[in-house]
C-alpha cells in the first residue's frame, strides 16, 4: 500500500516494523479479541491424559494452524493507523477499510512520533 499525505509526502506500507503505522483496535472489540483467542487456543489445545491430564499443544501441524489463525484473526480486528513523519497527519482506516480518514496535529510541537514502539531508541 502507498498513499500520499494531503502535505504531499508519500507514505509506503510494503514492509514491516513501520516507525509510523500502528494498528487500532477498538475498545468495544477488545474482550471480544481476547475470547476469540482463548477459544481459537481451546479448540487447539486438547487434554493428554497419559500426563495427568495437563492440556498439550500437539506439535507442529497445529502450531502452523495457530499461526495461521492468529493472523486471521488479527486481521479482522485491528485496522491501520498512519502517522505522517513530515506534517504529523493522523491517517486513520475507516471502518469498512475503504478509506483513510486524517487528522492533522493542533499544535506544531506535537511529537510526529507518535506510532513508534516505546521501545524504540529514538
Ligand atoms: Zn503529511
Amino acid at each position: 500500500m502507498k498513499f500520499m499525505c494531503e502535505c504531499g509526502s508519500v507514505i509506503v506500507d510494503q514492509t514491516d516494523g513501520l516507525p509510523y503505522r500502528a494498528y487500532l483496535l477498538p475498545d468495544q472489540d477488545a474482550f471480544a479479541f481476547l475470547d476469540r483467542l482463548r477459544t481459537l487456543l481451546d479448540g487447539l489445545v486438547s487434554p493428554d491424559e497419559g500426563r495427568k491430564g495437563k492440556a498439550t499443544v500437539q506439535a507442529m501441524p497445529l502450531r502452523n494452524k495457530l499461526q495461521r489463525e492468529v493472523n486471521r484473526l488479527w486481521a479482522e480486528s485491528f485496522r491501520d493507523v498512519y502517522q505522517c513523519p513530515e506534517c504529523g497527519r493522523l491517517h486513520v482506516e475507516s471502518l469498512d477499510r475503504q478509506r483513510l480518514a486524517s487528522f492533522l496535529p493542533e499544535d506544531e510541537d506535537t511529537p510526529k512520533t507518535l506510532l513508534q514502539s516505546a521501545a524504540s531508541p529514538e
